[in-house]
Order: structure tokens, then sequence, then C-alpha cells
């Protein structure tokens, strides 16, 4: 009830967008076989199959213009962060889309509540969208769109990597640290996803070893559907979910203020020494790990399936 009441509160909170895709395929994927395949860039002829709800606005980008020929690879890794370049907002798709502050978060979380009987958000389901018009597009030889959807579809997987996607934050703080006060846990649960997941991009952008290492460690999980291995990763890392979240604030215990706190990416390099930031950089790396071995398992998936 009170986590209830709680996501009630974040309604209109703007959801933060997970920006480490682009890294975190970059890593996960290049030990995968078979992705040095040229594909040629073509137009989008999918507006027939895919008639799903869009953002109106959102407006097709074409990267990669510099280079002479594109690889399957480079596909994947450039739009892993695509669905979160306006495809999803400004969409009324659930009555209960308020809940995770909108269309975006809708489409790109899973938070589940007495031990995961109720879920709110479709990620899992938008990840099994864009594999099923992947495998579409194989068909009909269009590579680079199988690819690109391909890429759409690890993007919502890999959401459900992120243990902050999974709990927006543990119920025992509100109820006892907040002393019920939504406001209160409200904004030290957003300044706590903020600035731990710009803290991971500002590692991976700056290599950090451990992380990379994370990432390419190596493993393949296999699953039955997408949107299955979708849920499965978004339970593996909820038990994480609470630790991290406390860790954080053991780390920085400047964003328990009740006021909204951004950290500069400058600020990130500090604190080793913290006996708890061991602690977190594991817990980071266990999730980077998984949400590696997820995203190998997709696209293994997809090329036994159909290359
Ligand atoms: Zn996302």
């Amino acid at each position: 009830m009170f986590l209830l009441l709680f996501l009630f509160w974040l309604r209109g909170t703007p959801v933060q967008a997970w920006n480490g895709h682009k890294q975190i395929s970059a890593h996960a994927l290049s030990s995968v076989q078979g992705l040095d395949q040229v594909v040629e860039k073509t137009p989008y002829t999918y507006d027939i199959v895919d008639n799903e709800q869009y953002n109106p606005s959102f407006e097709l980008k074409y990267l990669l213009k510099e280079l002479p020929e594109i690889r399957a690879y480079d596909v994947l890794v450039s739009y892993a962060q695509e669905p979160d370049w306006g495809l999803d907002s400004d969409l009324e798709l659930h009555t209960l889309q308020i809940l995770t502050g909108g269309s975006q978060g809708w489409r790109h979380q899973r938070y589940t509540i007495f031990g995961g009987q109720i879920a709110f958000g479709t990620a899992p389901q938008r990840a099994q969208h864009f594999y099923d018009l992947a495998q579409y597009a194989y068909s009909l030889g269009d590579t680079y769109w199988a690819y690109r959807f391909l890429s759409r579809s690890m993007h919502y997987l890999q959401d459900m990597g992120q243990p902050l996607h999974s709990l927006p934050l543990p119920t025992a703080d509100f109820v006892f640290q907040h002393k019920l006060s939504l406001k209160k846990a409200a904004r030290v649960g957003e300044n706590v996803h903020h600035n731990l997941e710009s803290f991971i991009l500002s590692q991976l952008t700056g290599e950090r070893q451990s992380f990379i290492d994370a990432l390419e460690v190596g493993g393949t999980k296999s699953f039955g559907s997408v949107s299955q291995g979708a849920v499965e990763l978004n339970q593996a890392v909820r038990p994480m979910a609470e630790r991290q979240y406390f860790l954080v604030l053991k780390v920085w215990p400047d964003l328990a203020e009740p006021t909204s706190i951004r950290m500069n990416f400058s600020n990130y390099a500090p604190n080793e020494t913290n006996p708890h930031m061991e602690e977190l950089l594991s817990i980071i790396g266990d999730s980077l790990t998984l949400t590696a071995q997820y995203s190998r398992g997709l696209i293994e998936k997809f090329q036994a399936e159909n290359c």
C-alpha cells in the first residue's frame, strides 16, 4: 500500500532514461561471432506491420554516415539507445501508466510488488515486439532493419538489468527513514536513481576496467521467449535493488537530503576509500554482467533462429 502511494506520488516526475546502452552493448557484444556481416542501409517500410502507438513527433535518424560500410555490430551498438529518443513519450497507453511517470516509463520499466504478483510496465513485451519485427525484416532479406529492430529489442531487455528499474525505493526506507513523507522519499529516491545512473555512465565512458571486465567476462544466458528472458533478468536484479540503494546513500550521504541533487561528473572519481564503495562497485558489476549475458543471449538466439 505504501509503495502504491509512493508510486502515485511519482506521477508527473520525469522518468530517467538509462543512458548506458551504447557502452554496455559495445562491450557486451564484442565477443559475439557473426556480427561483421555488412548490412545495406534501407528505408523504413514497416508502418503497416508495426501499427502500435508511437510519439508522432519522433523522427527516425540515420547515423553512421561517415562509415563506408556498416556492420551488423555497428547497427546494434549505435541504435541501442534509440527507444529513448522520444519513441515512447507523450502517449496514452494505459490508465496505470501514471504509476511509472508516463508512457515512456510504462514501456521501459517493470516494477513488481507483492512478491512479483503485480507488475507495472511493459518492457518485456516491448523487447518481444521488436524481436518479432527483427525476424520479419530478416525474412524479407532486409538485414539492416532486422538488426535495428533487434537493437531496439535489446534496449528494453537491458532496461530490465538495472536494479532501480525493478524497485523505485525500498519500502522499509519509506516507512521508517522518511516517516511516510512521500515528498521526501520521492526526492531522495530520484537523487539516488539519477546519480547512480550518471555514475555508471561516467565510469563506462571513462573505461573503468572493472566495469568493462564485468561486461566482457563472458557467458551467455539463454531463455525461451524474449519477453520471458526480460522478466527473468528483471527478477534476477530485483534482490540487488535495496542493497544498492542503501550503499549509494552510504557512499554519497548528501543524496539523502530532500532536495534535488545532481552530482557533477567530476565529483565521481572520488571516494574509492569509502568502505562501502567496494561493495557498491561489486553490485554494479554483477548487474552489468547479467545484462551483458542476456544481451548476448538475445543476439545468439536471433542468429540461431534466423541466420
Ligand atoms: Zn529505456
